[in-house]
């Protein structure tokens, strides 16, 4: 192996900045033509794709924001990780970076010695592999997350997917340029570092636990960039705590507003390094430390929790842990600040340091209090939040937010419309329905419901298709194609069709939607009225049409999970409506649709001719609430 081609070269160090972890910024990337010359390397090799989350830690080893790490841990580094959060060498190591493959696959790929890793059906790195090893979900649980079952969703999603053994080796992304990300505001070390030199700064920040979006995080920051050249913001969300706390969108939007409008913009480097972590307190603190002295910071900053008498304080178990840290060259050193709150007789955010006033003039400004209002539809005080910060949070918590939670709570009033779906019905002359066409790839759905459209609307009805793939260019367009990602397209689809239906229409829903489960889901999202329309072809013949050249793709491992080919489907078992597309014409199909139509009672009466725009057969009173 040409090292010169696959590494990049050390990132020169800084002066004036604190060193990396272990001495220097070990990064793994290629750019420009060693970056074209690697992409061609990788049509050759075998391939392998990897997660979202896999991705992510990959950008962080290439990136160096990982040093001393150059790729996901082998056996070794693992082990030594898990069981005592340490790299072999001795230096302390926060959480285990480890790349998973199944059974099937460790049996593919058994002696490979390079690997193409894949992301989103891109080839985005290299792994020269060094070690394929038995992965234990229960042990990792329980010594890194603190957890006797294998609930963190960064294991149960490996437990889900048939995950079993974890492949080491180092990494080599691929990268349009040497500074250039491949996630939109994601910084990288180097780059943070280079700026900061350039401005001559040396008293860099870091936060721990903060999504600032309150006035109390304001009040931190503030007082962190008076005694700081400039300040990094790199929040690690926690997925389980998202019940209660903010959702990480909510978060990071109001984040955003805030230092976009109240913050000096070239003194707050906004990363957005969303990692979702539930691992262990002390490691998270430690994994953040490490990654913060890497991006070049000299301080980390933690919010003094309230202390009890049967624990030792936060700032003992800090200091006792980055202390250890520290002889193995993590210097960045760690600064506590007093839990701030508004206080009414001060007029203003206060620590119990600098107010001499009783608690009854305080506002909380505590994080679990406040999005505890916001879920219950209550105001937030603008002593709390600016109110263009609340509106972002409001606007994002109800849409994100457990819907079930919200109907109980008291603020949500549906409105009850004037024009009542019936109402709709009788002016178009027909019931309002949702067809459901699900069927393989190929099997005619998109062309029979255009066909069966245009026939309707031919003859005077409100129709309408919804299109899988035109839902996934707008409204789904941040969705992929895993398992969860699916169904929350399909989620989405079914609403949809819900509220289209409360506008009177005939929806003609055109998705595969394979599997039984999430149909049935989605007759409880719509209601009576949801008519499944099985499009049956034989898996030959789609893939004979394949008017669109997916089966061609997936048969060629391009597209994995592809229905039919990698993933099952599951016909439906009493469908409303049957239709063999094998041997039968697309007319055919479409008079069957509609003599099934005719029959179920979906159509205007024969003979009823009454034009769109005959008077109302009945007056609507405005006042009236129809149900
Ligand atoms: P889907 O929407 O299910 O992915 P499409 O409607 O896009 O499938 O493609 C189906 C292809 O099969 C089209 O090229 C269509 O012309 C052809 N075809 C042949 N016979 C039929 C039939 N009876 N019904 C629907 N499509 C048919």
């Amino acid at each position: 192996m040409n090292d010169d081609i696959y590494r990049a070269e050390p990132c020169a160090i800084d002066r004036g900045l604190l060193e990396p972890y272990g001495g220097s910024l070990v990064q793994g990337y290629s750019a420009g033509a060693a970056g074209h010359q690697l992409l061609h390397r990788l049509a050759n090799l075998p391939r392998l794709d990897i997660s979202e989350r896999e991705f992510f830690d990959l950008e962080l080893l290439a990136s160096g924001a990982y040093s001393p790490l150059d790729g996901f841990m082998d056996r070794e580094t693992y082990t030594s990780v898990r069981d005592h959060a340490r790299l072999p060498s001795g230096m302390p190591w926060g959480w285990p970076v480890t790349l998973a493959i199944t059974e099937e696959q460790a049996g593919r790929l058994s002696g490979v010695g390079e690997l193409a890793l894949y992301y989103l059906d891109l080839p985005v790195a290299l792994l020269e592999v060094s070690d394929s090893f038995h992965w234990d979900a229960l042990q990792e649980s329980i010594s890194v997350f603190g957890n006797e079952n294998t609930a963190a969703p960064a294991i149960a999603e490996r437990v889900r997917d048939g995950k079993t053994q974890l492949l080491g080796g180092r990494v080599n992304l691929i990268v349009e340029a040497a500074e250039s990300s491949w996630s939109e505001d994601h910084l990288w070390p180097n780059v943070t570092r280079s700026f900061c030199e350039q401005q001559n700064w040396q008293r860099v920040s870091a936060v721990f636990g903060m999504q600032p979006w309150h006035r109390g995080h304001e009040y931190i920051l503030r007082n962190i960039l008076d005694t700081s050249d400039a300040l990094l913001l790199q929040p690690l969300t926690s997925e389980t705590a998202l019940a209660c706390g903010l959702p990480e969108a909510a978060g990071s939007e109001a984040q955003q507003a805030l230092i976009r409008n109240f913050f000096p913009r070239t003194r707050v480097m906004n990363n957005r390094l969303s990692h979702h972590i539930d691992c262990e307190r002390s490691r998270a603190i430690l994994q953040q430390a490490i990654v913060s002295q890497n991006y070049g910071c000299d301080r980390i900053y933690f919010v003094r929790s309230t202390p009890t008498s049967t624990r030792p304080s936060q700032e003992q178990t800090v200091r006792a842990l980055l202390g250890t840290a520290a002889e193995h060259g993590l210097a960045i050193a760690p600064e506590f600040l007093e839990q701030p709150y508004f206080c009414q007789a001060c007029d203003s955010v206060v620590t119990r340091r600098s107010c001499p006033h009783e608690a009854s003039h305080h506002v909380s400004l505590d994080e679990v209090d406040l999005v505890g209002m916001v879920h219950r539809g209550e105001a937030l005080p603008p002593q709390a939040v600016r109110p263009e910060i609340a509106r972002a949070v409001s606007r994002n918590v109800s849409h994100h937010a457990d819907p079930a939670r919200l109907m109980r709570g008291p603020h949500l009033f549906p409105h009850a419309p004037e024009i009542s779906r019936s109402t709709r019905e009788l002016v178009a002359g027909h019931p309002s329905a949702v067809l459901w066409m699900t069927g393989l790839s190929g099997s005619g759905k998109s062309t029979i419901a255009q066909r069966l459209e245009r026939e309707l609307l031919m003859s005077g009805h409100r129709a309408f298709v919804l299109d899988g793939d035109t839902l996934r260019t707008g409204l789904c367009a941040d969705l992929g194609f895993s398992r969860e990602a699916r169904q929350e397209n399909l989620r989405r689809a079914g609403e949809v069709a819900k509220v289209m239906r409360e506008a009177g229409l005939i929806v003609i829903a055109s998705f595969i939607s394979p599997f039984r489960s999430e149909r049935e889901t989605l007759v409880e999202i719509v209601g009576d009225g949801f008519f499944e329309v099985f499009v049956d072809a034989s898996l030959e013949t789609c893939e004979s049409r394949d008017p669109k050249g997916l089966y061609k793709r997936a048969r060629a491992g391009v597209i994995p999970e592809f229905t039919g080919v990698s993933s099952p489907y599951e016909p439906p078992e009493n469908p409303a409506i049957h239709l063999r597309t094998d041997d039968t014409s697309v007319e055919e199909c479409v008079r069957t649709l509609v003599k099934s139509m005719g029959d179920i009672g979906l159509l205007r009466s024969a003979g009823d001719n009454q034009s769109r725009s005959t008077p109302l057969p009945f007056h609507i009173n405005r006042n009236q609430r129809l149900q």
